[in-house]
């Protein structure tokens, strides 16, 4: 599907977590870096890892958009320029 790599984003980032602000442009997912959070947890010598909210890195500002409240992007992110795991 590769009409799907043309999906189009709007940076936008209402909680405006980070200092840099979003610069409102539209992409399209495959020019952007899709970045997978996970935090960890050890009990009792036992080891989880859990997913975290995505982000996604504007390839215009550079801002990142985080994306837990979008989950349909979650779906597409193979189609994403390149996808990196992060501890969150
Ligand atoms: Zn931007």
């Amino acid at each position: 599907m590769e009409e799907l790599k043309k999906t189009k984003i709007k940076c936008s980032d209402p909680t405006h977590y980070r200092d840099k602000n979003c610069c409102g442009e539209e992409f399209e997912i495959s020019e952007a870096v899709y970045i997978e959070k996970y935090w960890y947890e050890s009990t009792s010598g036992n080891f989880y890892k859990y997913e975290d909210s995505a982000e996604i890195i504007c390839p215009k500002c550079g801002a990142r958009n985080r994306i837990y409240s979008r989950e349909e992007l979650k779906k597409l992110k193979h189609y994403f320029k390149e996808i990196k795991k992060e501890d969150a």
